[in-house]
């Protein structure tokens, strides 16, 4: 894998927290490359990515990693408000508008290089490695419902629910019985707080809270996207859960 490191960002600031625990993925939504790192690197826009990974494959650094650089905004994930200082930010040029609209092969193979060196080398679990939209859901859709997430399952460096867990779905239905979750959305914002969505948000509100179906399938159930806890989605949410308690154990 090689770096290219002749573009720099100014926005950027010290790490609030010392240990580096996810990474976050992005698309640029503008038009090429070029226009992305010209972007990122005007201080004026106030906004950074530690790397940016070209159509072609190309992977360029703009922030050093030991840097906070500014890219996920108002966030949360996991009770955790500063992503910024806890993650790396990787841009992806790519934007549904233009003529960059596909994930490349390229893409992809540096993507998952990259991905590999930063889990191994801050020890970064495989559940950790985000969308932007899930930690910004009701203001961000990157990197979106093309995304190909399963191109990371398969190399083992983003978390996939493992759907050999539905035999312990009784158990766990018969659970929310006995403790009265008597709701579809109540279990959600259970499920989904542990997974580690925010979800303070919707407990009061269903726009959002629909939006926060949106995020959640835009990730991990792409080919069912419709802000709707069918039947698909509920099980898988409740196999998603099932899977990262049984890791855990
Ligand atoms: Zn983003």
């Amino acid at each position: 894998m090689k770096f290219i490191n002749k573009f720099k960002s100014f926005s950027f600031d010290k790490r609030k927290k010392s240990k580096i625990n996810y990474v976050i993925i992005h698309y640029t939504a503008l038009e090429n490359c070029e226009k992305a790192i010209s972007h990122l690197c005007n201080e004026n826009n106030k906004v950074s990515s530690h790397f940016i990974i070209s159509q072609k494959g190309q992977i360029y650094t703009l922030v050093n990693e030991k840097y906070r650089a500014w890219h996920a905004g108002v966030s949360s994930w996991n009770g955790e408000s500063d992503l910024n200082s806890s993650s790396i930010g990787i841009e992806l040029d790519y934007s549904l508008k233009y003529k960059n609209n596909k994930f490349s092969k390229n893409m992809m193979r540096s993507l998952s290089l990259l991905l590999t060196y930063i889990l191994k080398k801050y020890k970064i679990n495989n559940r950790n490695v985000l969308g932007h939209s899930d930690i910004a859901p009701f203001r961000k859709k990157d990197p979106g419902e093309y995304f190909p997430w399963k191109f990371l399952y398969n190399k083992n460096i983003a978390f996939c629910p493992d759907k050999k867990n539905k035999i312990y779905l009784k158990i766990l239905n018969k659970w929310f019985e006995k403790y009265h979750f008597n709701s579809k959305k109540k279990i959600i914002i259970l499920l989904f707080n542990f997974i580690g969505y925010d979800t303070s948000l919707v407990v009061h509100n269903n726009y959002l809270f629909k939006k926060l179906i949106i995020a959640y399938q835009t990730h991990f159930i792409q080919s069912n996207i419709n802000g709707i806890v069918d039947d698909k989605t509920f099980t898988y949410i409740k196999i998603h859960f099932l899977t990262l308690v049984l890791k855990k154990l």
